[in-house]
C-alpha cells in the first residue's frame, strides 16, 4: 500500500513539473518573441533615422554585426548588406516583408529554417528616397533554446525528481501510518485523521458481531458437550477422510479408545475391530450401517449414518451403544424358553405314557392306584413348575405380588418349618427355630416364597438324620433370616450359578425340584431391597443368609 502511494504521488508530481515546465517554456518563448519584435522595430527605425541623415557613411561607420543589415533601391536591387557581397545577392522586391514596405512604409515577415532549426524574423522600413531598409534578427526556436540550457533544465529537473521523490514517500509513510497503526482488536486506540473515522467503526462494529457470533457458537458447542457428555450412548462426529471432529467420553470408553493426541487422528485409531470398520466405511460410502462388536463378554452396536451436504457425502455420525445387557437377556430369554419346554415335556410324557397304559387295560387293577399316584405325582410337578414360572415372570415384571406390609419374621419362619415337618420328618431331619422376633417391611407373599424355598432346599439337599437350623436376629443393618443345613453343600464354582434358572448343581439329588427355587429368591430379595449370602462347603452344609432392609420408625 505504502509503495503504491508512494508511486502514485511521484506519477503525479512529475506530471505536473512536467507539465509546468512546457507550459513556463512556451509562455516564455511567446514573451521573447514579442521583446525581438518590438526591438527589431526600434531598431530598424533607429538605423533608418541614421540613413536619413547622414546616408550611407552610417551604414559603414561601424554598426555592430549581431544584426543582418540590408538595403535595397526602389526597384529591389540589393544596394547594401553588412553580411554578404550586396552586387551579389539576387533582387529582393519580391521577398514579402520589402513587398511589402514598398507598398504599405513597412513590412514583417519570419522565416523559419529546418537546418538551422531557428527563425528569422524580417523588418523592412521604406525611407524617404523610395528605398527600403530591412533588418533582421534570428530567433531560435523553444527546442533549441531548451537544447541549449539543457544542463541546467536537467539539473533543475533532476533536483525536482529527487525532492519529489522524498517528499511522495514522507507523504506516502504519513498517509500510511496510522493505518497500520490500527489494533484490529481495538481500534479506539487509533489516533487517525478523519477520512479512517468510517473505517474504524466498520471494523468496530465488525468486532462486536464476531465477539457475539463467537459467544453463540461458544454457548451452543458448551450445550452440545453438556449434552453428549451425559449420554451413556457412544456419540463421534467424523468426516469424510475418518478424521474425528467431536466425540464424547462415553464412544472413548465403549470403544476402548484412547483420547485422540492430535486433532484430526483418524476414528480408526481409536478401534480397529473389523466390524467397526466395516459400519465406518459402509457410512462414508453413503449407506447408513450397524454392527454389532463382540469381545471379552462385552457386546456393543454401532449404527452408523452418512452426512450428507450438497448431495456428496461430508462424513458420518456414529452412535456406540452398550448392548452387553440387551444380548445377554436374549440369549438368557432363549436359554429360558428352551428349558421351560424341556421341563414341561418330561412330566407330560410321564402323564402321557402312564395314561396310554391304563387306557389300553395293560395296567392290572391292583397296579391301578400306583400308576394314578405317578400321574399324580408328575402332574403335580407340572402344576409346582408353572406357579414357579409365574411368580418369576411376576417379579419379573415388577411385582404385582402384593402390598407391602411389615411382617414379622420368627412367626413366619415357624409357620413355614411347620408346613416342611412331614418332609423333614420322611428324611429324618431335625429343624430349630432360634433367635428373637423382629420385623421387615415387605410384600407377605414374597417374603414367605424366599424362606420357603431357602427351608424347602436345606431339608431337601440334606442327609439322613441332619440338621436345619433358622435363626432370626435384629441387627443394626436390619432384620436377618439365616437358614442352615448340614447336606451336601454347593461346590464353590457352583455357588453363583445355583441362583440362574433351571440350574441344579447336582442333578442326582434335585429329581422333585423345578430348579426355579433360588432364582425365586434371588428377584424376591432384589424386588425387597434386601441382601442374599451364600456360605457353603461340599459335604458339610450351605448357610443362606437374607437381611432384610431396615424399618424406620
Ligand atoms: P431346585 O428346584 O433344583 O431345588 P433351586 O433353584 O432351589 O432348584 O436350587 C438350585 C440348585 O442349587 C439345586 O438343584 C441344588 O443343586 C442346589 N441347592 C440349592 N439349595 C441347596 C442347599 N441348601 N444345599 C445344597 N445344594 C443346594
Amino acid at each position: 500500500m505504502t509503495k503504491r502511494i508512494f508511486r502514485s504521488i511521484l506519477a503525479v508530481s512529475l506530471t505536473v513539473l512536467l507539465a509546468s515546465l512546457i507550459l513556463i517554456v512556451g509562455v516564455l518563448h511567446g514573451y521573447f518573441q514579442e521583446r525581438v519584435k518590438v526591438e527589431l522595430e526600434s531598431r530598424t527605425a533607429y538605423i533608418a533615422h541614421g540613413i536619413e541623415n547622414e546616408g550611407m557613411d552610417y551604414l559603414t561607420s561601424g554598426l555592430p554585426a549581431d544584426c543582418r543589415i540590408t538595403l535595397v533601391d526602389r526597384d529591389g536591387a540589393v544596394i547594401y548588406d553588412n553580411w554578404e557581397d550586396a552586387s551579389k545577392m539576387e533582387n529582393h522586391a519580391q521577398r514579402e516583408e520589402i513587398h511589402e514596405a514598398m507598398m504599405l512604409g513597412k513590412g514583417h515577415a519570419a522565416r523559419y529554417s529546418e537546418t538551422l532549426a531557428q527563425k528569422t524574423l524580417y523588418y523592412a522600413l521604406r525611407l524617404e528616397d523610395g528605398s527600403v531598409l530591412r533588418v533582421s534578427d534570428t530567433q531560435y526556436s523553444v527546442w533549441l533554446l531548451v537544447l541549449q540550457a539543457l544542463q541546467p533544465v536537467a539539473l533543475v529537473l533532476l533536483l525536482a525528481f529527487v525532492l519529489a521523490m522524498a517528499l511522495a514517500a514522507r507523504v506516502s509513510k504519513q498517509l500510511v501510518m496510522p493505518i497500520n497503526a490500527i489494533d484490529l482488536n481495538d481500534p479506539e486506540g487509533v489516533e487517525g485523521y478523519e477520512e479512517l473515522t468510517p473505517l474504524l467503526s466498520k471494523i468496530r462494529s465488525q468486532n462486536r458481531q464476531i465477539q457475539r457470533q463467537v459467544m453463540d457458537l461458544k454457548r451452543r458447542q458448551e450445550e452440545f458437550a453438556a449434552i453428549t457428555e451425559n449420554m451413556n450412548e457412544g456419540f463421534l462426529v467424523i468426516d469424510q477422510e475418518t478424521r474425528v471432529l467431536s466425540y464424547n467420553s462415553s464412544a472413548l470408553k465403549l470403544l476402548h479408545g484412547e483420547r485422540p493426541a492430535e486433532e484430526g487422528e483418524s476414528v480408526f485409531s481409536l478401534n480397529r475391530e473389523a466390524g467397526f470398520r466395516r459400519a465406518v466405511e459402509e457410512a462414508l460410502s453413503g449407506r447408513r450401517s450397524e454392527q454389532l462388536l463382540e469381545k471379552d463378554d462385552e457386546c456393543r452396536q454401532i449404527m452408523a449414518n452418512p452426512v450428507e451436504q450438497n448431495g456428496t457425502v461430508a462424513g458420518a455420525v456414529l452412535v456406540v451403544l452398550d448392548v452387553t445387557e440387551k444380548e445377554q437377556r436374549e440369549s438368557l430369554r432363549r436359554e429360558f424358553t428352551a428349558n421351560v419346554s424341556h421341563e414341561l415335556k418330561t412330566p407330560l410324557t410321564s402323564i402321557l405314557g402312564t395314561a396310554e397304559i391304563m387306557q389300553n387295560g395293560l395296567v392290572k387293577p391292583e397296579d391301578i392306584p400306583h400308576f394314578a399316584g405317578n400321574i399324580h405325582r408328575e402332574a403335580g410337578r407340572l402344576i409346582g413348575l408353572v406357579n414357579d414360572i409365574i411368580k418369576l415372570s411376576r417379579l419379573d415384571e415388577g411385582g404385582a405380588a402384593g402390598s407391602w406390609e411389615t411382617v414379622e419374621l420368627y412367626g413366619l419362619s415357624g409357620r413355614i418349618l411347620e408346613q416342611l415337618a412331614p418332609a423333614a420328618e420322611k428324611k429324618q431331619v431335625t429343624m430349630e427355630l432360634k433367635g428373637e422376633s423382629a420385623a421387615a417391611k415387605g410384600v407377605p407373599q414374597i417374603m414367605e416364597e424366599i424362606l420357603y424355598n431357602l427351608c424347602d432346599n436345606a431339608v431337601a439337599y440334606n442327609r439322613e438324620g441332619g440338621r436345619v437350623t433358622v435363626t432370626v436376629e435384629s441387627t443394626p443393618d436390619g432384620s436377618r433370616v439365616t437358614v442352615s443345613d448340614t447336606g451336601i453343600g454347593i461346590p464353590q464354582e457352583m455357588q453363583g450359578r445355583v441362583f440362574e434358572r433351571f440350574y441344579r448343581a447336582d442333578k442326582s439329588h434335585s429329581a422333585g425340584g423345578t430348579g426355579l427355587g433360588l432364582s425365586i429368591v434371588k428377584h424376591g430379595v432384589a424386588y425387597l431391597g434386601a441382601r442374599l449370602e451364600l456360605k457353603s462347603q461340599p459335604g458339610k452344609g450351605s448357610t443362606f443368609t437374607v437381611t432384610f432392609p431396615p424399618v424406620r420408625a
